[in-house]
C-alpha cells in the first residue's frame, strides 16, 4: 500500500493570491518569488500557475536553470547573484539577471568578455546588514557597470529587515535611507517583499517581490490570510491508518512523553518528521480530522504521529488528515511550533508527492 501523504497545491490559488499582490499595488510590477522551489510548492509548476508575474527571483543559478529548462522565458532574478566566472558565463547564456552585491562580483565582471549583455539588479544594503553595497559606494559602483560594455539595464534592489512588525520605525528608515542612496540615478526601485507590500504602501516603488503571501501566508501577526483575501495554495495531506484503544496510564511513542490520563481512543497518521512535519511539534498542536482540530500527543516520530481523539467519534483507518492549509493555516501550527510558515512549508521533504 503506498503512504496516503501528500502535498495538495491548487493553482488556482496561486493565481488568485496573485491577483491580491496586483490589487494591492496596481502600478508596480511583480517579481513572484520562487526561491527554494517554491517555498516547497514546487518551482516548474508555481510558475506556470503565476505566468502573469512581470519576473521571478530564484536564490541561485542551479534554481534558474531549473525553470529555463522547463521552458519558463520570463525575466529571472538570481538574488544571490554569481560566485564566479563560469557561473557569470552562464546566466548571460541563458539571460539570468544577477543581483550584484559585492565588490567581489565587480571584480569577476570585469575580468570576463561577455559575449551576450545582462541586465543586473544592485543591492544597496538599507539596513538588514546582510547583503549589499552601502549606500555611499552606489556611485562608484554604477560608473563601473555603466562603463561595463555588457551591461544593460541597471536596476536598484533593497530588503526589509522588520516589515512584519508595522509599529517598527526601521522600516521607515530603511525606505528613507534606500530612497536618499538611489535619488538621481534614474533606476528603477525594488524593496517590497510580502510583509513590505501588505503593510508599508510607500515601499511598493517600480517592483514588488512578494514570496509567502502567494502561497497564501500573511507575514503580519495581526492580520490574517483570509483577510488579506489570501487563500492557502499547499495543504499538507495524509490518512489515519490505525485507530488504537488504550487504557488510563498508557505512554505513547518514543520517550513515553505523553501519558494517557484516561481510557481512550488515540490515531495513528501517516506522517512524521521524514515528511518534513517538525519533529519538535509539541504535544497539543492541532491537525485537522473531519474537519476539526485534534491535538498531537506525544513525539513525532519518522513516519507517523498520534493524535487525541477523546473528542471526535467516527475516526477510522482510512478517515483523511490534514496537517496544514485548507482549515488550519500553517500559520497556527508554526505558532505551536516556535517556527514559521517559511520553515514548515520549505521543510516538507522529496519524498512527499506534490499533487
Ligand atoms: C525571500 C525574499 C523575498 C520574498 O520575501 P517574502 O517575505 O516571502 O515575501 C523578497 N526579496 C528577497 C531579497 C528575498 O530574499
Amino acid at each position: 500500500m503506498s503512504r496516503p501523504t501528500f502535498a495538495q497545491i491548487d493553482f488556482d490559488v496561486l493565481s488568485s493570491n496573485l491577483r491580491v499582490v496586483r490589487d494591492l499595488c496596481p502600478k508596480s510590477k511583480v517579481m513572484a518569488v520562487v526561491k527554494a522551489d517554491a517555498y516547497g510548492h514546487g518551482a516548474v509548476l508555481a510558475c506556470k500557475a503565476l505566468s502573469d508575474a512581470d519576473a521571478f527571483a530564484v536564490a541561485s543559478i542551479d534554481e534558474a536553470l531549473l525553470l529555463r529548462n522547463a521552458d519558463c522565458t520570463h525575466p529571472i532574478c538570481i538574488l544571490s547573484g554569481f560566485g564566479d566566472r563560469e557561473e557569470l558565463e552562464l546566466l548571460a547564456q541563458y539571460s539570468l539577471t544577477p543581483v550584484i552585491h559585492s565588490s567581489t562580483q565587480l571584480e569577476v565582471l570585469s575580468h570576463v568578455n561577455l559575449t551576450r549583455r545582462i541586465d543586473v539588479w544592485v543591492k544597496i544594503d538599507s539596513g538588514m546588514h546582510r547583503l549589499g553595497f552601502p549606500g555611499e559606494s552606489l556611485p562608484t559602483v554604477l560608473q563601473q557597470l555603466r562603463a561595463h560594455p555588457a551591461i544593460g539595464a541597471i536596476r536598484l534592489i533593497s530588503h526589509l529587515a522588520n516589515a512584519e512588525d508595522t509599529s517598527d520605525h526601521y522600516t521607515t528608515a530603511q525606505l528613507n535611507a534606500f530612497r536618499q542612496s538611489c535619488a538621481g540615478h534614474n533606476c528603477e526601485l525594488s524593496l517590497a517583499n510580502s510583509a513590505g507590500l501588505v503593510a508599508w504602501p510607500e515601499t511598493h516603488m517600480d517592483w514588488v517581490r512578494p514570496g509567502i503571501m502567494l502561497y497564501g501566508v500573511s507575514s503580519l501577526p495581526e492580520r490574517n490570510a483570509a483577510e488579506l483575501g489570501l487563500r492557502p495554495a499547499m495543504t499538507f495531506r495524509s490518512a489515519v491508518i490505525a485507530v488504537k484503544q488504550l487504557k488510563q496510564g498508557d505512554r505513547i511513542g518514543y520517550g513515553g512523553s505523553w501519558t494517557c490520563p484516561e481510557a481512550m481512543s488515540v490515531a495513528v497518521i501517516a506522517c512524521g518528521y521524514g515528511d518534513g512535519y517538525p519533529r519538535h511539534a509539541v504535544s497539543g498542536t492541532p491537525v485537522l480530522i473531519c474537519g476539526r482540530r485534534a491535538p498531537v500527543v506525544g513525539r513525532i516520530s519518522m513516519d507517523l504521529l498520534s493524535v487525541d481523539l477523546r473528542r471526535h467519534q467516527d475516526v477510522t483507518v482510512g478517515t483523511p488528515a490534514v496537517l496544514w492549509g485548507a482549515g488550519l493555516p500553517v500559520e497556527e501550527v508554526a505558532r505551536w511550533v516556535g517556527t514559521n510558515a517559511y520553515q514548515l512549508l520549505c521543510s516538507v521533504t522529496a519524498r512527499v508527492p506534490r499533487i
